[in-house]
């Protein structure tokens, strides 16, 4: 055998490096009793939209909508924008992804502050371009300063995650539209907000991808139904930014972005608005109770807007998630870093400060 038949195939050098994505410890043989790991919504799917996915199961012969239209003029009604405005894909995840290849050739940069999440140095490393990060403040925030001082002329994305994972920071609607304003006007302006739903003012974010697309052309704001819409496994997000940037993306973005159950799914949320406004409420309490019961145990929480919690402790993030999970309770370790817990149901929250009440230095 010469050496020509001995190789394998090698993958890309792009992909040497990449940080890979950590498992929130969903889809293991024995779940854990508390899955407080990917922020996911504790309550299954309303029955009406469980029988709306079911029902659109029976036509899964044929494929579904080439771009998800049902789905996009439904969004597009409900955010005040024209159809041109939405694109849908198989989570919001896979959007960033389409948007950051659209826009990025090998090298370019992508601005983010950091920590942010996780899932940006793999898309961004994916796509050949360069990911720079800009440190958070001492309080966990955006650096605003920071931010426009690393974007210069040149920059081609800035990615900003809002309210931030992991740390459910959030700047508020008037410091973030100063920040998209003082951004240079050439440079891709991508607004992720997966936990828009929990933001602090509620009335404000729902209103707000319209008023700040009218102002801003070079935005493309990310939303998902994964967080507070509940549909995680379903795999639903979205797109609201200008029609040439829409453009962009579906000059790349395979067709059929969406299975027909997931359509339905989504559709049947959209339905039941009062609901998901029943289950954040849920949720933003399981927060307050959290972040009280944590900073009595003196923790040190940081402020969040989102579905989950950040504890910068540091050095002590392994232990205490070991602490944590021989309690039964999965969260996210950033080793060196902090640990991040989702909201959960009452039950979930006790088991919580229960397990915090037995963790101190041995
Ligand atoms: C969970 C999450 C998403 C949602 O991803 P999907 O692909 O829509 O499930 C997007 N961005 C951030 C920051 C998230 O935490």
């Amino acid at each position: 055998m010469n050496d020509r038949m001995r190789r394998a195939p090698e993958p890309s050098r792009r992909l040497a490096g990449l940080p890979g994505y950590g498992r929130g410890r969903a889809g293991q043989s024995t779940p854990f009793l508390h899955r407080l790991g990917s922020n996911e919504a504790p309550d299954a799917p309303s029955a009406a939209v469980q029988a709306a996915a079911a029902a659109a199961f029976a036509s899964t012969n044929r494929y579904p909508d080439l771009r998800g239209e049902t789905l996009t003029d439904a969004l597009a009604r409900r955010h005040g924008l024209p159809a041109e405005s939405v694109a849908v894909s198989a989570g919001s995840i896979v959007m960033l992804d389409q948007l950051v290849r659209a826009y990025c050739d090998p090298g370019d940069a992508v601005v983010t502050p950091w920590r942010s999440y996780e899932a940006y140095p793999i898309i961004v490393g994916g796509a050949s371009a360069r990911l720079v990060e800009v440190p958070l403040d001492a309080e966990n925030r955006l650096d605003a300063d920071a931010m426009l001082k690393a974007s210069g002329s040149g920059v081609r994305v800035v990615l900003v995650c809002n309210p931030n994972n992991p740390t459910g920071t959030a700047l508020g609607s008037s410091e973030l539209d100063a920040l998209i304003e003082a951004l240079p006007k050439d440079a891709l302006v991508i607004l992720d907000e997966a936990y828009a739903d929990y933001a602090a003012d509620a009335a404000t974010v729902a209103a707000s991808p319209a008023r700040r697309l009218a102002r801003h052309p070079n935005l493309a704001v990310l939303r998902t139904f994964s967080k507070a819409w509940g549909l995680a496994g379903m795999r639903v997000g979205y797109c609201l930014a200008d029609p040439d940037i829409v453009a962009a993306v579906n000059a790349i973005a395979p067709p059929f972005p969406l299975p027909a159950p997931a359509l339905a799914a989504a559709l049947a949320a959209l339905d039941e608005e009062d609901v998901v406004a029943e289950r954040v409420t849920c949720s933003i309490e399981q927060r307050m109770r959290l972040t009280e019961g944590m900073t009595a145990a003196g923790l040190p929480v940081a402020r969040s807007e989102a579905n989950f919690v950040w504890l910068a402790v540091g050095g002590e993030a392994e232990a205490f998630t070991l602490h944590l999970r021989r309690a039964g309770i999965a969260v996210r370790c950033f080793a060196g870093e902090g640990v991040r817990i989702t909201t959960g149901t009452a039950a979930d929250t006790a088991a919580v400060l229960a397990a915090v009440a037995e963790w101190g230095p041995a």
